[in-house]
């Protein structure tokens, strides 16, 4: 349930909602808008909620109360009308501007880290991604430098000025990783890490969140859901390809996710066509599909080596790719309506 506060309402009118929510045994949260204050309303409801709907209905400076049907409350739209965006630095994801978070699977040396960011900055990035905690299927595979690899990436943010996004799989990771980089991502296989998810609520970082591969959008939603309820509301949703029937790729592109997302929640949302296909061959395109059904942005594995790389070489595209793929954006940007900076600006 939601009640939503008259534009104007006065903070008194606002405290004696709040009291009411919570002497009624619920949870109030408050979502302070641009325009109006909107308040929701957590907990399990095992009294009437009609009953409810009136006495808040009936509360001065109270517009309506409306009743959430989905499980997801505060990353619903109802509870969060009008626009939101999640800022990383000083980069702005979910407004107007379509973000591209480019750079290498795995960090692997000073060369390869400096290398991709300094060509995905040349070419409109505006955030830089690379893994230093890697979750692989195998423990045999190579596991990432941990926080030597974070050392390179905030050498890369030094050089480059783009903050950096790292995935963390734990506590221990999370720690080291906010003391490195600008943005935590919570990977797909770690969607449902409950602690984990808590953890990133807990600290004031903008998390990335994304699906896990045998995840329902439901289920995404209510991963975010574990993040916002702990009080940090600056989380991006991220599609990154599900498991289906069909092995021609690595996973397939759940495209029907964005707009779907888009008209459930206020949270930005971005695809991944690295993982979402499993080859750099077909990235540009599915990526051009994302931002064509409304996605805020790209998240794309570069390597100026792909052959050579430790991880996720095949899906990886060498600069001059990305270079061709950015320029696609720029135009699929525009024929629906979004903004995509400029090489020239990105690099001002
Ligand atoms: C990654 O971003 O390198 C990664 C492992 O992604 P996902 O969690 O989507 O598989
Ligand atoms: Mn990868």
């Amino acid at each position: 349930m939601v009640i939503i506060m008259k534009v104007g309402a006065s903070e008194a009118e606002l405290a004696a909602v709040l009291r009411a929510v919570e002497s009624s045994g619920f949870r109030p949260f408050i979502n302070p808008g641009v325009e109006r204050k909107v308040v929701a309303v957590l907990g399990e409801v095992d009294i009437d909620k009609v009953e409810l709907v009136d006495q808040f209905g009936n509360m001065a400076g109270v517009e309506r109360v409306q009743l959430i049907s989905e499980p997801f409350k505060l990353s619903s739209k109802t509870y969060h009308p009008g626009p939101f965006e999640v800022n990383v630095g000083r980069v702005a994801i979910g407004g107007p501007e379509v973000v591209v978070i480019a750079g290498p699977c795995s960090v692997e040396t000073e060369d390869q880290v400096l290398a991709t960011a300094r060509a995905v900055k040349e070419q409109g990035a505006r955030l830089l991604r690379g893994g230093a905690f890697k979750p692989r299927t195998s423990p045999r595979s190579f596991q990432g430098l941990g926080e030597r690899g974070l050392k390179l990436l905030a050498m890369a943010r030094e050089a480059t000025g783009l903050p950096v996004v790292t995935e963390v799989m734990d506590g221990h990771d999370l720690d080291v990783g906010c003391r490195y980089a600008d943005m935590p991502q919570i990977g797909a296989r770690n969607m449902q890490n409950f602690a984990l998810l808590r953890w990133v609520g807990q600290t004031e970082q903008p998390v990335l969140l994304k699906r896990g591969p045998g995840s329902r959008v439901r289920d995404l939603l209510m991963a975010a859901e574990y993040i916002l309820a702990e009080g940090n509301s600056q989380v991006v949703l991220c599609e990154r390809g599900i498991t289906t029937f069909e092995d021609a790729a690595r996973y397939t592109t759940d495209i029907n996710a964005v707009p779907i997302l888009k008209g459930l929640t206020h949270l930005p949302v971005i695809l991944d066509p690295s993982h979402a296909t499993g080859n750099w061959a077909w990235v540009k395109p599915i990526a051009l599909a994302g931002i064509a059904a409304g996605a805020d942005g790209l998240i794309v594995e570069v390597h100026p080596d792909p052959q050579h790389a430790r991880s996720d070489g095949k899906q990886s595209l060498k600069p001059d790719k990305f270079a061709d793929l950015m320029r696609g954006v720029s135009r699929v940007a525009r024929a629906v309506d979004r903004e995509f900076s400029p090489v020239s600006v990105a690099n001002g």
